[in-house]
């Protein structure tokens, strides 16, 4: 189920040319109405419930709507990003609320290298990563 932004909660990232859930949205998804300076989903079929968009927002004025088997009906999962952690609570229909608080990795934004270290880390070579790590296939008859 996509995510939806609360309208009463969202400032439009306060009129940055792009807003942080249009920035960290994959698919693209997230509009800014400039108008209105309220966000929103502009295409809810594509949405993959990701949650980078919930994550970011400094309003916390995203929310998803859970999948009934996994998130039942009247239950909530949301989470609440902090400079080194993140907190999500789990809200159960029948009223009780769980939280847990993990730890979040500081890599500073853009600085991080997924390919830092790895060998044969060519990307203009056709092979995947490690594939230069195998033996080179013989031909047989
Ligand atoms: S990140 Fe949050 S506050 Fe900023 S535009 Fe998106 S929904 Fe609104
Ligand atoms: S949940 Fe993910 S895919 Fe859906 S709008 Fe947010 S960032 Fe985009």
């Amino acid at each position: 189920m996509p995510s939806y932004v609360d309208p009463s909660k969202c400032d439009g990232c306060k009129g940055g040319d792009k807003t942080a859930c249009m920035y960290i949205c994959p698919n693209d998804l997230m509009v800014l109405n400039v108008e209105e300076m309220k966000a929103y989903n502009q295409e809810p079929d594509a949405c993959w419930e990701c949650y980078s968009c919930v994550k970011i927002c400094p309003q916390g004025a995203i929310f998803v709507r859970g999948y009934d088997d996994f998130v039942p009906l009247g239950g909530q999962v949301h989470p609440m990003r902090s400079s080194d952690s993140i907190m999500w609570t789990v809200k159960f229909r029948n009223g009780n609320i769980k939280r847990f608080k993990f730890p979040i990795r500081t890599t500073a934004e853009g600085a991080a290298n997924e390919y830092a270290g790895e060998k044969g880390a060519n990307l203009d070579d056709e092979c995947l990563l490690l594939e230069s790590d195998l033996p080179t296939p013989t031909k047989t008859v």
